[in-house]
């Protein structure tokens, strides 16, 4: 059987970040620096996605702006006709770093808002000033005619000031802005508690949401992302497992979606020791939960199993305790009650106590 290529490959060019959001998903372990894939080998997995068909890179971490060869690896997916995306945080970006990122071929922008004030911006990244950087960043980009999407990470802590996320980034000029709710995996999961809002808070935040797409309809576009703890059915997480998108980590394994190495009997290759085609087609974590035949006997015979593709499998090892489960977010699982209830639970112990991330630059 011929396995398509993936959409898109998220390459994680390091785990190192000056920021220390309490909702950060990256993995609890964080691969060294020392370790990181050299500008040669990033170059490599660059040549190998665009062989391969697939379409779009997303420059992702950690942060990426620490890699200093940023811009190399920028105009090198260009050079070889990929689409590219940086997703950061903006807080080490500067007028000149943005004009050599945009001559390389820099198509769009993912900037990531923690509030829309310095004080909420701060207490969930531990990180000072970042918020003011934001916005001139913002401002840079506009006027080098960047695409601009907002990402606004949700929380009980901010849901109240959705609205206010949605007119910050419109006032911004993003054509694009995500409100999208914390998914809990990596330090989010170890946080939960302290960050997971309220059933009334949701309801709350989607009718702002709604509002905001009529107003704005024609001007930007809102994404909303719901926590799936109080969902009736999962996402299609990552479209599907080995279905849409590459994950590369920054030691250069390669995963379906940035949380599968905690399903500890899955084995992944390093694109340093076999092509990305070939993983992508033959590596077994790959095939074990690829397509239908992957899925949980309840969805293979579920008429939602080609729109979430059975929801995630991290989430079911992490909420039912195995990964080939029936996504415990989905109400066909044993254990969706059982979630829910953990969600409004957890939703009123008013916790603030975040544990952050390790700051990292090393
Ligand atoms: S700490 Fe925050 S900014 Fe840094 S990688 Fe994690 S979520 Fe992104
Ligand atoms: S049973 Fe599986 S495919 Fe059906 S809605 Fe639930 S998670 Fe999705």
């Amino acid at each position: 059987m011929t396995v398509p290529p993936p959409l898109a490959l998220m390459m994680e060019l390091t785990h190192r970040c000056p920021l220390r959001c309490a909702y950060c998903s990256n993995p609890l372990a964080l691969e060294p620096a020392s370790q990181e894939l050299d500008t040669a080998s990033w170059r490599r997995v660059l040549d190998q996605a665009a062989a391969m068909g697939i379409l779009q890179v997303h420059f992702s971490g950690g942060e990426p702006t620490v890699r200093s060869d940023l811009e190399d690896l920028v105009g090198h997916a260009a050079s070889v006709g990929l689409y590219t995306n940086l997703i950061t945080s903006g807080v080490l970006l500067d007028s000149l770093r943005i004009d050599a990122l945009a001559a390389r071929g820099l198509e769009h922008v993912q900037l990531g808002f923690q509030d829309c004030d310095p004080a909420g911006s701060e207490s969930i990244s531990g990180f000072r000033g970042g918020f003011e950087r934001k916005i001139k960043v913002a401002g840079w980009l506009r006027q080098r005619g960047l695409a601009l999407t907002v990402n606004a990470v949700m929380t009980r802590h901010n849901a109240v000031r959705a609205g206010a996320l949605i007119d910050l980034a419109a006032e911004l000029g993003a054509r694009r802005v995500e409100i999208a709710n914390v998914q809990y995996y990596g330090w989010g999961l170890l946080n939960r508690a302290a960050l997971m809002p309220t059933r009334d808070q949701l309801i709350e935040m989607t009718a702002v949401v709604e509002a905001a797409r009529q107003r704005l309809t024609g001007i930007m576009v809102i994404d909303y992302v719901i926590p799936d703890y109080y969902a009736k059915r999962p996402k299609a997480c990552m479209g599907g497992w080995a279905r849409r998108f590459v994950n590369v980590t920054p030691t250069g394994r390669v995963l379906p979606c940035h949380a599968a190495e905690t399903i500890p009997d899955l084995a992944f290759d390093r694109v340093c020791d076999r092509p990305l085609a070939e993983i992508w087609t033959d590596n077994m974590a790959f095939q074990k939960y690829r397509g239908i035949k992957g899925m949980p006997a309840t969805c293979q015979h579920c008429d939602h199993r080609e729109i979430d593709w059975g929801g995630c499998r991290c989430q079911a090892l992490a909420l039912a305790g195995a990964a080939d489960a029936v996504d415990p977010t989905c109400e066909r699982s044993p254990n969706h009650d059982e979630i829910q209830a953990i969600a409004a639970r957890e939703a009123m112990t008013g916790r603030t106590d975040f544990v952050y991330r390790q700051r990292s630059l090393g």
